[in-house]
């Protein structure tokens, strides 16, 4: 029986595992490929505090599990197939082991949805990215292309105007899903441009991006646009599928939580890009995983 099990090893799980250690509890991180979450897809990190230069994604994960290790946090690699969270023991299952606890902590992420195309999996981490954030500043002085209309697809086009040459944002309708303010600013920006009821039918390229091939969805016109990058923010989707029946979540499957990190159950917290909130960066994960293990403590005095 462990004090708290921690679901996921991305920035938010392993922040929670390093601060359980400090706290003198202990913690269970189980994950099923690492270094765990979006993390290792980031090429270079630029905006983590205390790495000027940047530090490449995979280094920095791995980083933070040297980090929850030292602080005596247990990692095993497996991967989750259920939850019993309801009763005063928690119970994880997976195909080989149940596993218990008298806290818990979701930190499984979420995960780009993506456009399914062969090209765009060719070009992951040569052009294609899901995260302007991490990827954007490659693209200086460049054309690229964002794929989108929400307000991630639109803040991210703002984003990039900053320092590339010329913003596409491609949009499947004629009209964006994005908040009023977000669509006024990036029409008034001279460049961002806008290629209405058009999907990507391909990403073109040898072996880095070279354009977009796309469909126009009224006309079935082709068009080909000349960019050096894509950036996909077409939403994403949390893992929130084994829990939903227990855990409140929000339309779109992200878990609800308060400012403690705590869910709708007793003794079960959530961190990461798994939570319902604004920004979903590592920084804000790491900040999810302290504030989680600080409300899991609390919970287990009471208990006592
Ligand atoms: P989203 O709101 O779900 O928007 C996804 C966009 O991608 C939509 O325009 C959608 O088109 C398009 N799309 C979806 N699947 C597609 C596909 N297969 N091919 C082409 N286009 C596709 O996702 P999001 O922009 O990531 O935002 C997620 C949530 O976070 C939202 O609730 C949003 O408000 C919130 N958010 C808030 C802020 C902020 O407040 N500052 C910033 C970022 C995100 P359709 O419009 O045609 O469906």
């Amino acid at each position: 029986m462990y004090d708290v099990i921690i679901v996921g090893a991305g920035p938010g799980g392993l922040t929670a595992g390093i601060y359980a250690g400090r706290a003198g509890m202990s913690a269970l991180i189980l994950e099923r490929v690492f270094p765990g979450g979006q993390i290792a897809r980031a090429h270079i990190v630029e905006n983590y505090p205390g790495f000027p230069d940047g530090i490449e994604g995979v280094e920095l994960g791995i980083r933070f599990k040297e980090h929850a290790e030292r602080h005596g946090a247990v990692i095993e690699s497996v991967e989750v197939t259920g939850y019993s969270l309801e009763g005063e023991v928690k119970k994880v299952f997976t195909s080989g082991q149940t596993y218990e606890a008298r806290a818990v902590i979701l930190a499984m992420g979420a995960a780009y949805k993506t456009l399914g195309l062969y090209s765009e999996k060719k070009f992951l981490g040569t052009g294609v990215s899901y995260c302007a954030t991490c990827d954007g500043p490659f693209f200086r002085g460049k054309d690229v292309a964002v794929i989108g209309g929400g307000d991630t697809a639109i803040e991210d086009a703002l984003y990039l105007a900053n320092f590339v040459n010329r913003v596409y944002v491609v949009h499947r309708r004629d009209e964006l899903r994005a908040q009023m303010a977000l669509q006024k600013a990036a029409k008034q920006n001279e460049r961002i441009e806008f290629v209405w009821d058009s999907e990507v039918e391909s990403i073109t390229g040898d072996a880095v991006v070279e354009g977009v091939r796309l469909r126009n969805r009224k006309t079935q016109e082709m068009r080909l646009i000349n960019v050096s990058g894509v950036f996909v923010a077409i939403g994403t989707v949390p893992y929130t599928d084994d829990v939903k029946s227990q855990i409140k979540t929000d339309a779109s499957g992200y878990i609800i939580t308060d400012e403690g990190m705590r869910t709708n159950l007793p003794g079960v917290f959530a961190a990461g890009d798994i939570v319902a909130k604004p920004l979903r960066q590592v920084v804000t994960a790491a900040a999810d995983g302290a504030t989680a293990i600080y409300s899991a403590q609390a919970f287990l005095r009471e208990k006592e």
